[in-house]
């Protein structure tokens, strides 16, 4: 049994009596047992934060940048521990979380050990000739952050570096079905060096917790990874208190295939966009519009990679993906199926849970999903899970429309090896991301976030520090004279 929170430099069981149990999902059993923070634990992690704050903002980016780079060396340290422990709480395969998940969240660390020393901004000069004007760029409070389940430990990483990196303290609230690396994190910050109060994490639902979080008047600023309703809702709560809001919300990237394109590189992309974490990516490929010529070899070449996909127990090396998150998610992916199903859909592979040694685990088959207007929910909705969607198009023009053509704006891929249908596409896509002849890689020097319904801000990169930052003017008189120029306004030309 975990206490489920850490607080202050130390685990903290909180007062609300109530558990959670952490499932693996592929088999059902209970990896770990976790107290659920209620309001009253929230606040007390907040004025913790807020205690911490004064210290750490004015902490040297020096000393900041070290207890980081030894952060990062103590996760390395214990990287199995963390994959161990990232796979049993989502089920994803050992290999995505020993060669994605684990050393790109390391990777984020060391980027912004660096980052936090060179904090930017305009070069201080006399604008009107008798100010000398600086601009400071200053730590926004209490970060009161909110993160998802579909890469636990990735997205806490994100959360948490620009935050702290630039002298902020944080209240981290993980899912509360997948706290376990997050509690990790928030030791080996204790073990690295950060000082108590700095990182702080509550294991709670989001009604109760997240909520507490988000209207807390000592909060400063709230950033959320999570759903678009969810964002909604987080946004307004923060309304209230005028809160600084970053939003990183879900996405239903479009992977738009010319008919130029290489085949088989869309072919072979469009197998590990669409299917990477079990499609429970917010920039996972589901959309693909094929150029008609195309479009029946696209199907066929993606729906054999699809078949040969091993599906199965995450700790075998073998295993391609694992069983989704939960039951729950099992039976949101199934609806959106079934319903397309209903409606007239072609399901050219998959489209079922998993049989056999697959039963007992939340797993769902890689499914593609073809014969289906644009309007459709599974074209326009997110349901993240192993489903491709895949539909033809004929103009440039038409394929460009299609893609934009969605509330959501997080990244797209575009396949062609024209140039200049290329760099169209790179213009014309809306979306925060657009990949050429690639879907997914990412890099913690490059900003990640939104357009439209994807929410606004970005995670990771220097850009992250325009978030977490607020930019203060400081206007020097370099005159020492009593009356100033700009009096005249005020005294005309009396003495
Ligand atoms: P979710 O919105 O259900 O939950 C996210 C977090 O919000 C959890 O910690 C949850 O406990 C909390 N929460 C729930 N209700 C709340 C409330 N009323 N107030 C405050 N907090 C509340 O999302 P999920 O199902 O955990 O994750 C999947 C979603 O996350 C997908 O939509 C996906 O696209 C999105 N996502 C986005 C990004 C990105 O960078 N844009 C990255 C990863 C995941």
């Amino acid at each position: 049994m975990l206490d489920g929170s850490f607080i202050g430099g130390a685990s903290y069981a909180g007062s609300s009596g109530e558990m959670i149990e952490i499932i693996d999902p592929a088999n059902f059993s209970v990896v770990a047992s976790c107290a659920l923070a209620s309001a009253s634990d929230v606040d007390h992690a907040v004025h913790v934060a807020r205690a911490a704050f004064t210290d750490w903002s004015r902490a040297a980016p020096g000393e900041r940048a070290s207890a980081l780079n030894a952060l990062a060396s103590r996760m390395a340290a214990r990287s199995e521990e963390y994959v161990a422990v990232e796979t049993s709480q989502t089920g994803k395969p050992l290999r995505l979380s020993r060669e994605f998940d684990v050393p790109g969240s390391i990777d984020n660390v060391s980027f912004f050990a660096g980052a936090s020393r060179n904090l930017e901004g305009k070069a201080s000069a006399e604008w009107d000739g008798v100010h000398t004007s600086l601009i400071r760029r200053e730590p926004v409070g209490v970060v009161g952050s909110i993160a998802p389940w579909n890469y636990p430990l990735q997205m806490a990483m994100w959360k948490m570096l620009p935050a702290v990196a630039a002298g902020n303290t944080i209240v981290l609230k993980p899912a509360e079905i997948t706290p376990l690396t997050s509690i990790m994190v928030a030791e080996d910050c204790m073990a690295a060096g950060i000082p108590a109060g700095v990182v702080n994490v509550v294991c709670g639902t989001g009604l109760v917790a997240g909520e507490a979080l988000v209207s807390h008047p000592q909060v400063d600023m709230v950033s959320f990874t999570g759903s678009t309703p969810v964002g909604r809702r987080v946004m307004e709560l923060a309304t209230a208190g005028i809160k600084r809001v970053h939003l990183e919300l879900g996405g239903k990237a479009p992977f738009v295939v010319f008919d130029d394109a290489d085949l088989d590189a869309a072919i072979q992309g469009a197998a590990a966009g669409a299917l990477i974490n079990s499609g429970q990516d917010c920039t996972a490929a589901t959309r693909a519009y094929v150029q008609r010529p195309l479009y029946q070899a696209f199907c066929d070449g993606v729906a054999d990679l699809f078949a040969a996909i091993t599906v199965g127990n995450p700790l075998d090396d073998s295993t391609d993906i694992g069983p989704l998150i939960s039951k729950r998610q099992q039976e949101r992916v199934s609806g959106f199926v079934e319903r397309a199903r209903a409606q007239g859909a072609q399901i050219l592979t998959g489209g079922s849970i998993g049989t056999g040694d697959l039963a007992g685990g939340a797993y769902y088959l890689p499914t593609i999903v073809t014969g289906v207007e644009q309007d459709w929910e599974i074209v326009q909705q997110e349901l993240f899970g192993p489903v491709l969607v895949v539909l033809p198009f004929d103009s440039d023009d038409e394929g460009i429309a299609l893609a934009n053509d969605s509330v959501f704006g997080l990244a797209a891929s575009a396949w062609t090896r024209d140039i200049f249908r290329g760099l169209r596409a790179q213009r014309e896509i809306k979306a925060g991301c657009v990949w050429i002849n690639d879907h997914i890689p990412i890099v913690s020097e490059m900003p990640h976030g939104g357009f439209g319904q994807s929410g606004f801000g970005k995670d990771m990169s220097t850009y992250s520090f325009d978030e977490y930052t607020q930019i203060k003017h400081v206007s020097m008189d370099i005159t020492g004279e009593s009356r100033k120029p700009w009096h005249r306004t005020i005294f005309s030309e009396k003495g």
